[in-house]
C-alpha cells in the first residue's frame, strides 16, 4: 500500500490517500453496503457506544466506504497542511466528514456553528440555493445575514463593526456564477479567533486551491462537481483542522441531522476523486482556450474568467489559486433572447445545470441556477438575462469551440462593438 508523505504529489495523493482502509484483497474498495454492523457481543456494543473502543456501529455514525472518500479529500485539502512542533514539521490533522449533497454539507456546517442570535456575512455572490438558505431560512432561526462584496475588505471590516454578535463568514470562490475572487488569507485575518471562515471550494477544488492553507476554518465542497467528475452522484463534504470544532460541532450535527451519504453514492465519488489532478489540468487548458476564443468573438459582450489578462483579480488568482479553473460565464450581445439562441443549438456542450463534468454544460444562471435571487439583486450584482456559464469539458477543445462557434452565429449580427472586455 502507497504511503502518503510529505512529498508525495497531489495526483498520487488522489489515487492511493485512503485506500489503506482496504483489508481486503480486492483491488478496488469494496463497496460496505450496510446500515449497521455487528457486535462480537454485548460488552463490544457498549464500548463502543462509550468511545472506549474504536470500529463501526452504525452507517449513519460511520461506514468504512464513506471514510475512504473522507481520508482521501483530507488527504488532499490538507496535504501541505504542518506545524513545526519542537524543530520537527509535525502533519496537522485534517478532520473530514461527507454529505448527502453540497447543499446537505453547508446547512449542516451553519447549523453546527451558529445559533439563534448570532450573525453571517457573506460575499453576495452564491450559488442560488446557498442564497436562498441564507436569505430566508436563517432569517426564520433569527441569524441575521449581511451580504457585502467580500472582495472589498473594508466592506467585510465596516460589517464586522457594525455586528459584533458575526460568528461565521461564508465565501464562494470563484463564486458562482460571475467568478469573483475573494481572498481567503486576508479575510481569515479579519477573522481571528472568534469569527468561523468556511468557504465553498467547489469550483477550484484541491488540486488548485486549499483554503485550509490559507486560514480557513471550514472548506466545503459540493463533490457532485470536479470530486466525481463523472456526474453519476450528488455528494458533499465539510474539513476543519479544528478538532474541538469536529468533535463537539460538526460530528454531532450530522448525527442529529442525517445527511449522510449512501456507501454507494461515496464510492462512485471516491472512484471520480481518483482522476481528479488530470481532470483539472485539462479543464484548466481548454477553459483558457475557449474564454481566449469568446473574447475575440463579435457576438460575445463580456467574458467572465480569472485566467484572461484583464481579468480584475488576475492577481489574487496567481496568488491564492494554482490553476484558473474549468468554469467561464459570458454575456451573448441580444440578452435573453440571444442566451436562448445559443443553449438552444449547442450540440457536443449539454443544455444541464451542475459542472465539473468531464463533458462540457451549458446553463442559464438567470433563468436556472438562480432562478430563485431574487430579481433586484441579481441585476445589482451583475448576473444578466444575457449571461450564459459554460463548465468547460475535458473533450477536444476545438471540438468544444466548433461547437459554440455554430450556437453562437445563430445569433443575428449586432452593430460593431466596441470593445470585449473580461470582468469581475
Ligand atoms: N456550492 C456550489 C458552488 C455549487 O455550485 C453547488 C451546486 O451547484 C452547491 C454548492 C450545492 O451542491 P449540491 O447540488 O451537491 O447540493
Amino acid at each position: 500500500m502507497a504511503r502518503i508523505n510529505k512529498k508525495t504529489g497531489f495526483a498520487t495523493c488522489a489515487i492511493h490517500a485512503g485506500e489503506e482502509l482496504n483489508t481486503s484483497s480486492s483491488h478496488t474498495n469494496p463497496i460496505f453496503q450496510t446500515s449497521t454492523f455487528r457486535f462480537t457481543d454485548a460488552e463490544m456494543g457498549h464500548s463502543l457506544f462509550c468511545g472506549d473502543r474504536k470500529g463501526y456501529i452504525y452507517s449513519r455514525l460511520g461506514n468504512p466506504t464513506v471514510q475512504v472518500l473522507e481520508n482521501k479529500i483530507a488527504a488532499l485539502e490538507g496535504k501541505n497542511l504542518y506545524k513545526k512542533i519542537g524543530g520537527m514539521n509535525i502533519k496537522t490533522e485534517v478532520y473530514p466528514l461527507a454529505f448527502a449533497s453540497g447543499m446537505s454539507a453547508t446547512a449542516t456546517v451553519v447549523m453546527a456553528v451558529l445559533s439563534s442570535g448570532d450573525h453571517l456575512i457573506t460575499d453576495n455572490i452564491l450559488y442560488g440555493c446557498t442564497n436562498d438558505l441564507f436569505l430566508h431560512t436563517l432569517k426564520r432561526y433569527k441569524i441575521g445575514v449581511s451580504f457585502v462584496d467580500c472582495s472589498n475588505l473594508d466592506e467585510v471590516k465596516d460589517e464586522l463593526k457594525k455586528f459584533p454578535n458575526t460568528k461565521m463568514i461564508f465565501l464562494e470562490t470563484p463564486a458562482n456564477p460571475t467568478m469573483k475572487l475573494s481572498d481567503i488569507k486576508a479575510i481569515s485575518e479579519l477573522c481571528g479567533e472568534e469569527v468561523c471562515l468556511v468557504v465553498d471550494n467547489t469550483f477550484a477544488t484541491p488540486i488548485l486551491q486549499r483554503p485550509l492553507e490559507l486560514g480557513a476554518d471550514i472548506v466545503i465542497h459540493s463533490t457532485t462537481k470536479y470530486i466525481s467528475g463523472h456526474g453519476s452522484a450528488i455528494g458533499g463534504v465539510a474539513l476543519t483542522t479544528d478538532q474541538e470544532l469536529f468533535e463537539k460541532k460538526l460530528y454531532p450535527m450530522i448525527i442529529d441531522t442525517g445527511g449522510i451519504p449512501s456507501p454507494h453514492d461515496a464510492w462512485l465519488i471516491n472512484l471520480g476523486l481518483k482522476t481528479l489532478a488530470l481532470r483539472m489540468e485539462r479543464h484548466c487548458q481548454n477553459a483558457m482556450e475557449v474564454a481566449r476564443w469568446l473574447v475575440d468573438n463579435p457576438m460575445i459582450e463580456k467574458v467572465y474568467y480569472p485566467g484572461l489578462d484583464d481579468f480584475p483579480q488576475r492577481e489574487l488568482a496567481e496568488r491564492q489559486m494554482d490553476g484558473f479553473g474549468g468554469i467561464i460565464s459570458f454575456e451573448v450581445r441580444g440578452e435573453y433572447e440571444a442566451a436562448k439562441k445559443v443553449l438552444n443549438s449547442v450540440e457536443l456542450c449539454t443544455l444541464a445545470v451542475s459542472l465539473g463534468c468531464v463533458d462540457s454544460l451549458i446553463e442559464h444562471p438567470y433563468t436556472m441556477t438562480h432562478n430563485v435571487v431574487p430579481k433586484d439583486i441579481k441585476d445589482w450584482l451583475g448576473i444578466t438575462p444575457g449571461m450564459i456559464r459554460l463548465s468547460v469539458g475535458i473533450e477536444d477543445v476545438a471540438d468544444i469551440i466548433y461547437d459554440l462557434d455554430k450556437a453562437i452565429s445563430t445569433i443575428s449580427k449586432p452593430m460593431p462593438k466596441t470593445e470585449a472586455k473580461a470582468v469581475s
